[in-house]
This record gives C-alpha cells, structure tokens and sequence, in this order.
C-alpha cells in the first residue's frame, strides 16, 4: 500500500473541537510530500491519527478531513457517502424528487453540493480533490441514486480561492431541456444546464409556505423575487395583490412565465430593489401588508460585514417605512458573515429610525436538507426572521 503523506496539526487547531477543517497556520509539519488533490493523513503533535483528509496546498484551507479512518476517493467511498446522504433525507420526511441530496461537510463531502431535480443531478465540486473526482461522484450517483443525468455547475467565483477553473455541462446523459418542478403546488421550469445558480433556491421552499400562510388578503411586495418563490406562494395563498422585483431581467420574464403557467395573478418588474424601495419610502405611503426582502449575499467577506449592514439595515428602514401598521416583513439573510445577532440588531436599528416596533413571529432558516453541524458553523448561512411591525399603542 502507498504510504499517505502525514500533515501533523497543531495543538488547540479547530479540527481538536469538532470542525473538519485544517488552515495553513495549523499545520505544524508535513511528513512525505503530498500532491494537491490528493488524500493525506492527519496526526496531532503525539503522531496520534486524526484521521483522513483532502489536501490542497493553494488554499488557506489546505486541508478537510474526509473521514476519522483510513479513506480513499473510490466509487465505493462516494456510495457510501450518498446512501448516508440519501438515508437522512428519507428520515427527515423529504422528498428526494426535489432536495439539495449532499450539503458539503455535513454530508461528509467536502466542497460537494448535488440538487436533484426528479431524474437529474446539478453537482458542485468546489475543492480540488473533488473536482479531481467528479466523474467517480458522478458513477456513484448513477448507481447509488440513479440519476439518468448529471450537469456540473461549477461556475461559483468561490473556486478561485481552490485555484480551481470556473465549468459547467454534462458529466452523463444528455440535455434534459427545460425540467419541470412542483414545489407547494406550484409549477416552475427550469434550464439546469444554464440556468441562474443551481437552477433553484431549494433552501427557501419550506419559507415559501410558511410565508404563504401570513398572505391571505395581504398586499405583498416580494423584493429580491428571483423566479418568484415568494411572490407566487403568495398569489396561490389568496393574497390581495403580489408584485415582485429583480433586478435580472432572465428571472422577471421566468416569474411571468410561472404566474401564467400557474394561472396566478402577480405583477413583475425588473428594477433595483433599493431605487423603488426610496421611491415608495419617498412617497410617504403604506401601500403593503406583507413584504418579502430576500436579497443575495451582502458580505462576501468577513471584512465587507460593516458595509453590508449598512445595505441591510438601508432596505430595512424603507421597507419598514411603507409596511402598514400590523404588517409583516419576512427578511432573509444568506451571508455566512453576518451572524443572526448581527442581523437582529441591525432589523432593530431600522426600526428605531423607522419609529416603529417589531415583534419576532417566527425564524426561519435553510430547509433540512441543508443540514446544518453546529461545530462546522459554515454550514449555516440562512438565517430569517418573520416580524410584525406592530401598531403603535
Ligand atoms: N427569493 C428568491 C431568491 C433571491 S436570490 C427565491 O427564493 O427564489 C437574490 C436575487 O436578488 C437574485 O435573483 C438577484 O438577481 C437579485 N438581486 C440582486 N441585486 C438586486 C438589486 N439590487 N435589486 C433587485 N434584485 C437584486
């Protein structure tokens, strides 16, 4: 047998509470000389085994532990992984038609996103190793899920910190055109293979319900509307009116396209979200019962957290400005860099300046197949909070 190459880690580094990752300045000494892409063994100080991981020496975070045994990157390895995967979806009660099947590191897979779509698998191998490996993660989803297709989206700017190139098509079978879904009832069709992001936000579906549920009657206004996950949820609960805002173009004319494939009645405009909130804050009205902000990821970066803030908190105070008295904001924040509490304190903030008082009616945060390990915090990023901004008494 090929003799790993050993990384020793140094005391007190992450992996020795729970976490799975290994920074540069952890390391204490390499043993052998590993190749990037490869699989190393990880020891403490005493030669104790840690047990395996994935090695890519162009990253800060140069290694990620695959494995607390001895593990190599083979088709039965990538099975196993994905029947566990498969094994907690059924457990949690969802359907496999339609769900993200593996989360990165809380499925064990480092770097690794699969959402299926019926028959058709949308992966992401965002570290080298598995990159290396898509064609075996591929094979394993045929045998092990059996997929018919598997499309690789590998188009996220992220890969770059793995010095990765940016790809994206077919890994097995052939274009599957347009693919329809039905998540709540609703029918949406999507282009995997050129569609915006993976195709859909599966880690919102169940808050499309929830949010739903609040919109009997209500005038909505979904910011952010993407496809209109928010809006048409909304317009099939029964509420008053919904119009939503993008400001891509390709996701207004597919929100058009579903309201009337789903014969619901919304209104779409492509727009910057921040211009028409000033506009309708500006005019001094309180056209909306229930509004939805939804926005992409502010912060990016640890160091942009300041900066984001700021953004969230100026969307806040307008939205909050033309809620009705008793209405409901649903805000989502899906920026890993922003803590909820951050988040919290910045929606009280808005409030403050938009004298008004919110009430927490509920939180929400990404679908359980998105598991979430609360001793990798990376795998959580969805945070929501449904307030009521109540009438003043
Ligand atoms: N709510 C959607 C997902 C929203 S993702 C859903 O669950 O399906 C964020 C969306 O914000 C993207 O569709 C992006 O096009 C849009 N966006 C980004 N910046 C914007 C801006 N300044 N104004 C309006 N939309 C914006």
């Amino acid at each position: 047998m090929v003799r790993m190459a050993s990384l020793i880690i140094r005391p007190r580094a992450r992996i020795f509470h729970g976490h799975d990752w290994v920074y540069q300045t952890e390391i204490e000494r390499t043993i052998g000389d590993p190749e990037p892409g490869s699989v190393v063994t990880l020891k403490d100080r005493r030669q104790r085994p840690l047990g395996t991981a994935i090695y890519n020496p162009q990253s800060v975070i140069c290694a990620r532990r695959i494995s607390r045994r001895r593990e190599s990157l083979d088709l039965d390895f990538f099975a196993r992984r994905l029947r566990r995967a498969r094994n907690l979806r059924e457990s949690l009660g969802i359907d496999l038609s339609l769900c993200r099947l593996v989360w990165c590191e809380a499925d064990g897979l480092p770097g690794v996103v699969v959402d299926l779509y019926g028959p058709h698998a949308v992966i992401q191998t965002n570290t080298l190793a598995m990159d290396l490996a898509r064609e075996t993660i591929s094979r394993a989803l045929v045998a092990e899920i059996g997929v018919e297709t598997v499309i690789e989206r590998n188009d996220s700017p992220s890969r770059k910190s793995e010095g990765l190139p940016m790809r994206s098509g077919l890994l097995v079978g052939s274009d599957p055109g347009p693919v329809a879904i039905r998540p709540g009832g609703i029918e949406y069709h999507l282009n995997l293979l050129d569609g915006q992001k993976t195709g859909f936000y599966l880690d919102q579906v169940d808050n499309f319900e929830a949010v739903a549920n609040l919109a009997k009657g209500a005038r909505v206004l979904d910011c952010f509307c993407n496809q209109g996950g928010f809006a048409l949820a909304c317009a099939k609960a029964g509420a008053a009116s919904v119009h939503g805002i993008d400001i891509s173009t390709e996701a207004i004319e597919a929100a058009r396209a579903n309201a009337t494939r789903n014969g619901l009645q919304a209104t779409f405009e492509v727009a910057n979200a921040f211009d028409t909130l000033r506009t309708l804050a500006d005019s001094g009205e309180q056209p909306y019962d229930l509004i939805i902000l939804d926005p992409p990821p502010f912060a990016r970066a640890r160091k942009n957290a300041n900066e984001a803030l700021r953004g969230y908190k100026e969307i806040h105070l307008r939205a909050l400005k033309i809620l009705a008295p008793g209405g409901i904001l649903a805000t989502y924040c899906c920026s890993h860099h922003i803590t909820a509490e951050e988040y919290l304190a910045m929606a009280v903030d808005a409030a403050v300046d938009a004298k008004k008082t919110l009430r927490l009616a509920a939180r929400h945060s990404q679908r359980a197949d998105h598991p979430i390990l609360p001793s990798i915090p990376e795998t959580e990023y969805l945070k929501g909070f449904l307030f009521q901004s109540i009438a003043a008494w």
